[in-house]
Protein backbone atom coordinates (compact mmCIF):
# COMPACT_ATOMS: atom_id res chain seq x y z
CA UNK A 1 0.00 0.00 0.00
CA UNK A 2 3.08 2.07 -0.50
CA UNK A 3 1.07 4.56 -2.99
CA UNK A 4 -1.11 5.46 -0.26
CA UNK A 5 -0.84 7.41 3.15
CA UNK A 6 -1.19 5.61 6.02
CA UNK A 7 -4.47 6.42 6.83
CA UNK A 8 -5.84 5.25 3.51
CA UNK A 9 -3.33 2.64 3.48
CA UNK A 10 -4.49 1.40 6.89
CA UNK A 11 -8.02 0.95 5.81
CA UNK A 12 -7.21 -0.22 2.53
CA UNK A 13 -5.95 -3.16 4.31
CA UNK A 14 -8.58 -3.12 6.73
CA UNK A 15 -11.31 -3.47 3.84
CA UNK A 16 -8.94 -6.32 2.39
CA UNK A 17 -9.28 -8.93 5.91
CA UNK A 18 -13.18 -9.16 4.65
CA UNK A 19 -14.26 -12.31 2.78
CA UNK A 20 -14.05 -12.05 -0.99
CA UNK A 21 -12.50 -8.53 -1.32
CA UNK A 22 -9.46 -7.59 -3.42
CA UNK A 23 -7.05 -4.80 -3.69
CA UNK A 24 -8.95 -3.00 -5.97
CA UNK A 25 -12.79 -3.31 -4.44
CA UNK A 26 -10.92 -2.34 -0.78
CA UNK A 27 -9.36 0.97 -2.41
CA UNK A 28 -12.65 1.85 -3.78
CA UNK A 29 -14.43 1.40 -0.16
CA UNK A 30 -11.61 2.93 1.82
CA UNK A 31 -12.25 6.18 -0.21
CA UNK A 32 -15.76 5.81 -0.30
CA UNK A 33 -15.43 6.28 4.00
CA UNK A 34 -13.07 8.93 2.66
CA UNK A 35 -16.06 10.81 0.99
CA UNK A 36 -18.74 9.93 4.12
CA UNK A 37 -19.59 12.78 6.28
CA UNK A 38 -18.59 12.54 9.83
CA UNK A 39 -22.04 11.39 10.66
CA UNK A 40 -21.71 8.67 8.16
CA UNK A 41 -18.57 7.41 9.06
CA UNK A 42 -19.58 7.83 13.01
CA UNK A 43 -22.27 5.55 12.02
CA UNK A 44 -20.26 2.80 10.26
CA UNK A 45 -17.65 3.15 13.85
CA UNK A 46 -21.02 2.52 15.88
CA UNK A 47 -22.27 -0.46 13.65
CA UNK A 48 -18.78 -2.31 14.05
CA UNK A 49 -18.25 -1.86 17.32
CA UNK A 50 -22.06 -2.82 18.17
CA UNK A 51 -21.52 -6.16 16.34
CA UNK A 52 -18.47 -7.12 18.50
CA UNK A 53 -20.46 -5.98 21.76
CA UNK A 54 -24.48 -6.51 21.54
CA UNK A 55 -23.92 -9.69 19.49
CA UNK A 56 -23.90 -13.41 20.88
CA UNK A 57 -25.19 -16.95 20.84
CA UNK A 58 -28.65 -17.91 21.89
CA UNK A 59 -28.48 -19.70 25.15
CA UNK A 60 -30.70 -22.42 23.39
CA UNK A 61 -30.02 -22.45 19.89
CA UNK A 62 -26.20 -21.33 19.87
CA UNK A 63 -27.62 -18.45 16.90
CA UNK A 64 -26.56 -15.39 16.77
CA UNK A 65 -28.66 -12.79 18.68
CA UNK A 66 -28.84 -9.57 20.92
CA UNK A 67 -30.84 -11.17 24.08
CA UNK A 68 -30.22 -14.13 25.62
CA UNK A 69 -32.65 -16.09 23.49
CA UNK A 70 -33.16 -15.01 19.71
CA UNK A 71 -36.06 -14.11 18.50
CA UNK A 72 -37.19 -17.81 17.22
CA UNK A 73 -36.11 -19.64 20.25
CA UNK A 74 -38.57 -16.83 22.12
CA UNK A 75 -40.76 -16.85 19.69
CA UNK A 76 -43.79 -19.78 21.25
CA UNK A 77 -46.11 -20.14 18.00
CA UNK A 78 -42.48 -21.91 16.55
CA UNK A 79 -42.42 -26.23 16.79
CA UNK A 80 -40.05 -26.87 19.93
CA UNK A 81 -40.26 -30.93 19.06
CA UNK A 82 -38.44 -30.22 15.67
CA UNK A 83 -34.78 -29.05 15.44
CA UNK A 84 -33.23 -28.23 12.32
CA UNK A 85 -29.24 -28.45 12.84
CA UNK A 86 -27.51 -26.10 10.42
CA UNK A 87 -23.45 -24.87 10.08
CA UNK A 88 -24.21 -21.35 10.99
CA UNK A 89 -26.56 -18.73 11.31
CA UNK A 90 -26.63 -17.80 7.89
CA UNK A 91 -28.02 -20.62 7.09
CA UNK A 92 -30.71 -20.20 9.61
CA UNK A 93 -31.67 -16.80 7.88
CA UNK A 94 -31.52 -18.30 4.31
CA UNK A 95 -34.20 -21.08 5.58
CA UNK A 96 -36.22 -18.62 7.15
CA UNK A 97 -36.42 -16.54 3.92
CA UNK A 98 -38.01 -20.04 2.55
CA UNK A 99 -41.01 -19.89 4.45
CA UNK A 100 -41.51 -23.50 4.90
CA UNK A 101 -40.24 -24.39 8.40
CA UNK A 102 -41.58 -23.84 11.51
CA UNK A 103 -39.30 -25.62 13.92
CA UNK A 104 -36.39 -24.28 15.67
CA UNK A 105 -32.76 -24.26 14.94
CA UNK A 106 -29.63 -25.15 16.26
CA UNK A 107 -26.21 -23.80 15.09
CA UNK A 108 -23.84 -26.12 15.50
CA UNK A 109 -20.92 -23.07 14.42
CA UNK A 110 -19.15 -25.07 11.02
CA UNK A 111 -18.80 -29.04 10.94
CA UNK A 112 -16.29 -31.83 11.66
CA UNK A 113 -13.09 -31.50 9.73
CA UNK A 114 -10.07 -32.93 10.79
CA UNK A 115 -8.12 -31.98 8.74
CA UNK A 116 -8.87 -28.59 10.23
CA UNK A 117 -7.97 -29.74 13.15
CA UNK A 118 -12.74 -29.11 13.62
CA UNK A 119 -13.60 -32.20 16.17
CA UNK A 120 -16.94 -32.38 17.48
CA UNK A 121 -15.93 -31.16 20.94
CA UNK A 122 -14.82 -27.31 18.97
CA UNK A 123 -18.74 -27.27 17.75
CA UNK A 124 -22.10 -27.01 19.79
CA UNK A 125 -22.84 -30.33 20.21
CA UNK A 126 -23.22 -31.00 23.42
CA UNK A 127 -25.77 -28.22 23.70
CA UNK A 128 -27.73 -29.68 21.04
CA UNK A 129 -27.67 -33.07 23.05
CA UNK A 130 -28.31 -31.19 25.85
CA UNK A 131 -32.08 -29.70 24.51
CA UNK A 132 -33.27 -33.32 23.51
CA UNK A 133 -34.58 -34.42 26.24
CA UNK A 134 -37.21 -31.86 26.65
CA UNK A 135 -39.91 -33.77 24.11
CA UNK A 136 -38.11 -33.49 20.92
CA UNK A 137 -39.43 -35.71 18.46
CA UNK A 138 -37.12 -34.98 15.34
CA UNK A 139 -33.78 -33.38 14.04
CA UNK A 140 -33.43 -32.54 10.46
CA UNK A 141 -29.74 -32.50 9.73
CA UNK A 142 -29.21 -29.51 7.50
CA UNK A 143 -25.14 -29.47 6.82
CA UNK A 144 -23.88 -28.15 3.82
CA UNK A 145 -24.04 -31.41 1.08
CA UNK A 146 -20.37 -31.77 0.81
CA UNK A 147 -17.34 -34.09 2.59
CA UNK A 148 -16.93 -32.46 5.55
CA UNK A 149 -21.06 -31.89 6.11
CA UNK A 150 -22.40 -35.18 5.33
CA UNK A 151 -19.19 -36.66 7.92
CA UNK A 152 -21.14 -34.03 10.29
CA UNK A 153 -24.63 -35.87 9.70
CA UNK A 154 -24.00 -38.86 9.99
CA UNK A 155 -21.83 -38.43 13.18
CA UNK A 156 -24.70 -36.91 14.54
CA UNK A 157 -27.37 -39.67 13.71
CA UNK A 158 -25.29 -42.05 15.22
CA UNK A 159 -25.59 -39.68 18.56
CA UNK A 160 -29.03 -39.19 18.00
CA UNK A 161 -30.58 -42.34 16.35
CA UNK A 162 -29.94 -44.21 19.84
CA UNK A 163 -32.45 -41.59 21.65
CA UNK A 164 -34.74 -43.05 19.84
CA UNK A 165 -35.49 -39.69 18.26
CA UNK A 166 -36.24 -39.58 14.46
CA UNK A 167 -33.22 -38.20 12.42
CA UNK A 168 -33.49 -36.85 8.86
CA UNK A 169 -31.27 -35.00 6.35
CA UNK A 170 -32.63 -32.84 3.63
CA UNK A 171 -32.65 -33.71 0.53
CA UNK A 172 -30.84 -31.43 -1.85
CA UNK A 173 -32.42 -29.71 -4.95
CA UNK A 174 -28.57 -27.82 -4.35
CA UNK A 175 -25.87 -29.44 -6.78
CA UNK A 176 -22.69 -31.12 -4.44
CA UNK A 177 -20.84 -28.86 -3.14
CA UNK A 178 -23.05 -25.36 -3.32
CA UNK A 179 -23.22 -23.49 -0.05
CA UNK A 180 -26.78 -23.54 1.46
CA UNK A 181 -26.53 -20.01 2.22
CA UNK A 182 -26.88 -19.28 -1.46
CA UNK A 183 -29.48 -21.50 -2.41
CA UNK A 184 -32.89 -19.80 -3.66
CA UNK A 185 -35.88 -20.32 -1.07
CA UNK A 186 -37.62 -22.31 -3.70
CA UNK A 187 -34.73 -24.97 -3.68
CA UNK A 188 -34.45 -25.01 -0.24
CA UNK A 189 -38.16 -25.52 0.45
CA UNK A 190 -38.19 -28.60 -1.54
CA UNK A 191 -35.42 -29.69 -0.08
CA UNK A 192 -37.10 -29.53 3.26
CA UNK A 193 -40.40 -31.21 1.61
CA UNK A 194 -37.70 -34.19 0.50
CA UNK A 195 -35.58 -34.81 4.11
CA UNK A 196 -35.34 -38.46 4.81
CA UNK A 197 -35.06 -40.50 7.56
CA UNK A 198 -31.58 -41.27 8.35
ZN1 LIG B 1 -32.20 -19.48 19.76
Amino acid sequence: MADYIYPVARLIDCFRRLPGVGSKSAARMAFGVLEMSDEEAEEFRAAIKGVKEDVHRCSVCCNLCDGDKCAICSDTSRDGSVICVVEDSRTVAALERSNEYNGTYHVLGGVISPMNGITPDRLNVKELIGRLSGGVKEVIIATNPNIEGETTAVYLSKLIRPLGIKVTRLAYGVPVGADLEFADSETLARALEGRREF
